[in-house]
């Protein structure tokens, strides 16, 4: 298990660098979908604003959209302080990032001295965490880039990244879970009707699905349809069966949606 720091860049800020036009609102979608991730991969995620100060912590994650004057300004990036570890984490954050779909390339990793005194990377070095960089998810600048990253996919590969990055550099207890010998539930499909169904009628409406689903326990076509836009939602399968993939991934996000309500 581990404790990861996701820091979401200037939010919470009222002076010094509070961040390019809209950023701070996306950075905090990145962080509510990567965080019941995490937690179902068994770590501790733990979201703060950018003056808050550090709890102790395995690796500290400071999310940013860049932003430029240049309307053609584009790329991903990492920046992190002169260590090999943080170094090592931020590259393997960038490959997961584009694994995960990010489409247009990356600019040169900013690795100066002068970052250990940026967005927390400097506090995260005193207190002793072991990784820290920071992440540009691409330009808000950028109408390409920004697009991107505000729609479904992109956010759920920022997301998604955040998570494998995790995984690739600290190792997730929890992998089981997409092996398949953890079941909490049964695949459950049309026609099918119960408490149980109901339960996960009640979860879809936390995710945000419109309108809401009557919770009647019935899974007939509205259930049906309801399942299929989560599925597209989280780039899982679109069966519209609630198998354990489905009933993972929603578990996670009603729970994650429930705690930022
Ligand atoms: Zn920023």
């Amino acid at each position: 298990m581990a404790r990861v720091l996701i820091q979401r860049g200037h939010c919470s800020r009222r002076s010094g660098a509070t961040g390019t036009s809209g950023e701070q609102k996306q950075v905090t979608r990145i962080a509510e979908l990567a965080a019941p991730w995490l937690e179902q991969h068994g770590h501790t995620p733990i979201v703060l604003g950018a003056d808050e100060p550090l709890p102790s912590g395995d690796m500290f994650i400071a999310l940013h959209c860049d932003g430029s004057v240049n309307a053609k300004a584009g790329g991903a990036s990492v920046g992190y302080r002169n260590d090999e570890k943080s170094k090592r984490a931020a590259q393997a954050w960038k490959a997961a990032y584009q694994r995960r779909g990010w489409p247009f390339g990356f600019r040169a990793d900013n690795y100066t001295k002068a970052l250990s005194q940026y967005y927390g990377t400097g506090w995260a070095a005193k207190k002793g965490i072991p990784l820290a960089f920071i992440v540009e998810f691409g330009f808000l600048t950028n109408a390409k880039e920004s697009a991107w990253l505000r729609s479904e996919a992109g956010e759920t590969a920022a997301a998604r990244s955040l998570v494998d990055v995790v995984g690739d550099v600290l190792g997730h207890p929890n992998s089981e879970l997409h092996n398949g010998s953890h079941s909490e539930v049964d695949m459950l499909k049309r026609k099918d009707a119960g408490a149980n169904v109901g339960k996960w009628q009640h979860r879809l409406n936390q995710t945000g699905y419109t309108p809401p689903l009557k919770v009647d326990g019935d899974f007939g076509e509205d259930t049906e349809k309801a399942v299929r836009w989560f599925q597209r939602r989280f780039g899982l399968d679109e069966t519209g069966t609630i198998d354990l993939t489905t009933a993972v991934q929603l578990q996670a996000m009603a729970h994650g949606m429930a705690q930022h309500q």
